[in-house]
Order: C-alpha cells, then structure tokens, then sequence
C-alpha cells in the first residue's frame, strides 16, 4: 500500500478544510480502504465567534457522502467541548446521541454527523482517519485475530475488541485510549472493524493510516496469505430464464420487485464453487455494517423459501432478547452463490445491487485470506443482529415518501438511440426503472454513464445478436418486465407500383420481424415479471388511416398491430398486458429527415409547417409525449388494460 499524497494535486485543495478534503479524497479512492460511504475522518479547528470569542469545532464526515468526493460541505460542524462532555456521561442511548449531535452543530442545513463522531472527538490530535481496510479485517477475523494484531502492530496502536460503534464504543475507547496510549501511538484497531490513525496535520494522519494498513498486508503476504489464487472454474450454465425465476422467487419474497446483478465473472464464479462454500461463505459479514446491505449471509443455491424461513428462524433468535420491539425485515437474500451462476447481487435499484456485489468483491478477498491464516470467522450472529436492527442504521435506508412507480423493474427499448425510444428510456427512468436500451447505433453503448441503464448495440434482425444483448441485460439486471418495441423504419415515399422488393422486405424485417423475434425472446422473461409483464407497441396512425405513398410502412405496422393483438389474446393467461400506441406527426424522430417531411407535406398538398400541426387539436406531438403515454401504459392506470390501440396524434378526423 503506497501514499498517493502529490504535492501539486494537495495545492488544489484550499481553505480550513482544503486538507482535509484531499486526504479523505486519497482514502476513499482505495476501495481496499473504504466503500460506499463506509469509513469516516475529521479535523479539529478553532475558529472565532461573532462574539469574538475561540469556539473548538470538530468538522467529522457527515452521513450521505462518500470519502472519494466529499467536499467542504460534507462535514459536519460540532462543537467539540460538548462531544466531548458527552463521552463522559455514564450512558446515552444512541437515539439520543444522535439528537445531541444534530442539536450541537455551527452550520444549519448541514448532514448529520457520522455515528462515530464521539470517537473523533476524543482522541487527542487535529486530524483523525478511519477506515474498515480489507486487510485488518483479513488478520483480525482470521484464528487468534487479536493477537496477530498485537504481533503486528506492538505498542504503535491501541487495541480494542469488537463492540458496535455507537456510544458504548466511543466511551469504551475514550477509557482505553486515555490508559493505553503511549508516545509511539500512531493509531487504534477496532477488531472486526477497522482502523483508525490520527496526527497533527492532514498528511500525517493520512500517510499514518498507509503504513499501518500496509503493515497487515505485509503480514498477510509474508504469511502467503495476500494473493490467493482460485481454481479455474467451470462455465456458467444458470440461463437468462433461471435468473428471471430466481428473480421473481426473491421478489415475491421481499413484497416488491427487485433488481439481480449477476457477477459470473472468474474470480466470484469460482468463489461459488469453492469446494468448502457453506463453511466459508455462511459465517456472516467481512464487518458487521455490511449486513444494512447484504444480510447476514448469501443465499446458497436457488431454495428462496427456505432462506427465508432460516432467516425468519435467525429473527425470532435474536428479536425476543431485544430491549425494544424489532419489526422483522423482509426476509428475502440480497446475496446469492451458485455454482452454476457466479454471484447476484440484489437491491432495490441497480445501485444498491452494485453495491452490494462491491462489498462481496472484498468479502471475498478478506475471507479467502483469512482463510489462508488458518480460517476465516466474523463476529457473532447476536452482534451481526445488532448492527442489522440498530434504529440508528434503519432509519438511514427508510427513505422518505414512496419510491418512484417503477423502482425495481425493468423496461427494454428498442431504437433507444434516439426520437421515441430515447424519450421512452428517459420517461421509464424518470419512473425509477432499470432499463436495456437496445439500437443498432453503437453511440447507444455510451449514450448513459448510469448504473440503471445498459445501452446495448445490436440489430434487432440477426438472432444472435439480439441473444447476446439479453443475455448482457438480464446479466445486469435479473429480467425484464416491460418491454417497448420502438425500432422502426421509415422508407422514402413511393407509390406502390415503384415499391423495390428489397424496400418492402427490410421495413417488414424491422418493422414486423424484429418485434416477432423481441416478443418471442423475450416471453418467457416477461412471465416471470413479478408485476406481470407489459408490452407497449409503438404502431403508427397509418394503422386506422393510411397514407398515400407509405404502403411499405402502413403494411408493416398493420401486420405488427395484429401481431399485438394476438399477443394480446395468447399472453393475457402469462399476466402479459400488450398495448398499442398509434403516434402521429412525430417530427423530433429519427425517421423524419427533412426530405421525407418535405414529400409528405406535398402528398397532402400542405405546406411543412401546416403539416406539422394538421390535427384536431393543431398542436405539435411530440417524441416525449408519445414517451410518456408507453411508460402510463406500463403502470397502474391501465393495469387491467390489454389489447388497446391509443391514438396520440392531437386527434385525426380519419382515426376519430
Ligand atoms: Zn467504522
């Protein structure tokens, strides 16, 4: 482990907290060190009151922001002589701990401070760091894990055992600190959870935490216990529609859809091959705060009931011995391990499922390690109980309000490069799905730098093609419950006797084929949707009215109007709502280039611009209202809804 500190780059950061910023940057930037708003630093400033008076203010992570791109903003102001006083109080519960920490900050408006903070404040020095580094906790809970540390380390830190943080923890350390410490002090292990360093300015600290870190990983290298190598393990057999099940047993467990993220790659397939998985991976969490997210333990196989009636049993364990009431969580697996599919990660939306496969990316390697010491052990399920029906850490994943109508859904789109299918995409995920956006442009790959959308190149006509990009989608996300079937073309005007065979074929390729074949891949994912799968049609007001001069185009979407209809008639059984929407006049779309608006107008004998508005209600459609219409057509207001044709064309005395 190296010091990234650069002089130049420290420059960058002024101010007070400039410091401060920087290094809690370098620290969030090593995933080894800290994940996902884990791990928490601070600095002691003083500063001048309007009464010209000398105020000691603590500046401590503030809970919602990440160490990697913390900014001023994200510390917290508190007064420090009163944290302080409060360490020395005989007890608080940690509610109102919290409350006290709130009510004592300098900035209104500012993020609560870390639950850790009384730990900040009583350690001595201006700038405190603190990390859940994978390789303290690799020595820590491998087999006389206390002692390894104290082999490691000496009198370079002070040594404390696993009590959950909070208030309990602050005082404990405030004691012990205050006896243990001597002038070779450096910093503090907290078993089974992390280090803390500490120093007089940010670089200090900083670089302190580097070389106390690397100390363990030079312990476990020299123990042949760093690099461990796994077998090669054998492919992945599990497919899309065994995820798409898998899916819908967790979400029908959990009350609500979920997301799977599957990781099949080498390293975690052979992880859920291991030759000795129950015992490694069923002992609980590489620390104790990772079960908000993970719970306790991975799920082995694909036996949903039964994980959730082993969990169920872990509740009743624990939830009777409680001092106040627990209200058990849903009991559906946010882990599973198969050895037949790798890993899935499962979360509300397809970042908390990355995060949870982050967190088990370093499970693996801190177990496997400690492993390679002689064997690998977390706390004990009462503490592991404790951290995951702490108030404190339930209040912080209860959001406010209801989640958006499509969290934890999927919706497919095809042609979402651009017109109506872009706009479709941005509609769904403005209603919290996860979506594949699928176009034979491969702009699309990177059209989204956003974890809930795969923009998935492919052309709709070749059958592997289109496999492959439902296998990546259902890869990314675990199925796929809506469907928009927005590809299509648009040939030049022709009259019919000029029509090219090779025109009529590739629009009825696209336009009718295409569809067939999404519909059929994609059936049996949609059966398995736990809200029951939709399908929207985008058609054309060519279907009730026709054009002259379009017959490729009015055919090829009056045969795709039918082949909803019949879906309609066969898939109602599935729980399949199929809808057509019949858009008209459509200008912001990638059909209508200027020449093709041009031969329109004058086939009606209007001018452009009258074209654009010739409709009842002379109003322009355009792509984002067609958008939003197919994603309302998902939702609850036309839950008993199949088999309909919209019109979405400012109204059409021919349609009307
Ligand atoms: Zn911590």
């Amino acid at each position: 482990m190296r010091s990234l500190w650069n002089d130049a780059e420290a420059a960058q950061f002024s101010g007070p907290l400039g410091p401060r910023v920087y290094t809690s940057r370098l620290l969030g930037r090593d995933k080894s060190l800290v994940l996902h708003g884990g791990g928490n630093t601070s600095v002691k400033l003083r500063e001048t009151n309007l009464f010209g008076a000398e105020d000691e203010v603590l500046y401590v992570k503030g809970s919602g922001w990440d160490l990697e791109t913390i900014e001023a903003a994200g510390f917290s102001p508190v007064a420090l002589d009163y944290v302080r006083r409060l360490a020395q109080l005989p007890a608080l519960p940690d509610p109102q701990m919290v409350n006290e920490l709130n009510t004592h900050m300098l900035r209104a408006g500012a993020p609560s401070p870390s639950v850790e903070t009384i730990l900040h404040a009583i350690l001595p020095h201006a700038y405190v760091d603190h990390t859940h580094a994978d390789a303290v906790l690799s020595v820590s809970n491998a087999p006389q894990g206390e002692q390894r540390v104290r082999d490691i380390y000496g009198d370079t830190v002070v040594v404390i055992p696993y009590i959950m943080a909070g208030f309990d923890l602050a005082t404990y350390c405030a004691r012990e600190f205050a006896a243990r410490a001597g002038p070779g002090t450096i910093g503090m292990v907290l078993l089974s959870h992390g280090m803390f360093s500490f120093g007089a300015d940010a670089r200090e600290s900083y670089e302190r935490m580097i070389r106390l870190v690397g100390m363990a990983e030079g312990y476990l290298e020299s123990r042949k216990a760093w690099r461990i190598a796994l077998p090669e393990p054998r492919p992945p057999t599990a497919g899309r529609e065994a995820v798409a099940a898998l899916r819908r047993a967790i979400s029908d467990r959990a009350g609500t859809p979920m997301l799977l993220k599957v990781n099949d790659s080498p390293k975690f397939l052979s992880f859920a091959q291991h030759a000795q998985l129950p015992r490694v991976s069923q002992r609980g969490p590489a620390t104790p705060d990772h079960v908000i997210r993970t719970k306790p333990l991975p799920m082995l196989g694909f036996d949903v009931e039964a994980f959730a009636r082993s969990y169920a049993a872990y509740f009743e364990r624990h939830a009777a011995g409680a001092k106040e009431k627990k209200t058990m969580l849903d009991p559906a697996p946010r882990m599973v391990l198969d050895p037949t599919l790798g890993f899935a990660a499962v979360g509300r939306s397809a970042k908390d499922a990355g995060i949870v496969e982050d967190l088990y990316d370093h499970t693996i390697d801190v177990v496997l390690r400690a492993e390679a010491l002689g064997g690998w052990q977390a706390v004990s399920e009462q503490d592991i109980f404790d951290i995951e029906y702490w108030d404190l850490e339930q209040a912080k994943l209860r959001k406010a309000g209801s989640p958006p109508a499509f969290t934890g859904e999927v919706a497919l789109v095809t042609g979402a490069a651009s017109g109506i299918g872009r706009a479709c995409v941005e509609a769904f995920l403005k209603r919290g799905a996860a979506e594949a956006g699928l176009d034979r442009n491969p702009s699309i790959a990177s059209m989204w730098k956003r974890p809930d959308v795969a923009g998935l190149a492919c052309d709709l006509t070749d059958a592997a093609a289109l496999d492959a990009a439902l296998t990546e989608a259902v890869k990314r996300f675990g199925g796929i419950d809506m469907l928009v079937l927005n590809a299509g073309i648009f040939p030049s005007s022709q009259p019919i006797q000029e029509i090219g065979r090779d025109t009529w074929r590739s629009t009825m390729a696209i336009n009718v084929e295409a569809s067939l074949l999404v519909m059929q891949a994609c059936h049996g994912l949609m059966k398995a949707s736990p809200r029951g799968g939709r399908i929207v049609v985008v058609g054309s007001k060519n279907v009730p009215a026709p054009g002259p001069g379009a017959a490729a185009y009015s055919a090829s979407k009056a045969a795709l109007n039918q082949l909803a209809r019949v879906a309609a008639l066969e898939w109602g059984k599935d729980g399949i709502r199929v809808n057509s929407l019949h858009p008209n006049a459509v200008y912001d779309t990638a059909l209508w280039t200027d020449e093709v608006l041009a031969a329109r107008a004058k086939a009606y004998n209007l001018s452009v611009e009258q074209y654009k508005r010739n409709n009842l209600l002379r109003t322009e459609v355009a792509s984002k209202d067609v958008a939003e219409l197919a994603a309302e057509l998902c939702g609850p207001l036309f839950a008993k809804t199949t088999g309909a044709q919209l019109p979405v064309d400012g109204g059409n005395e021919r349609v009307v």
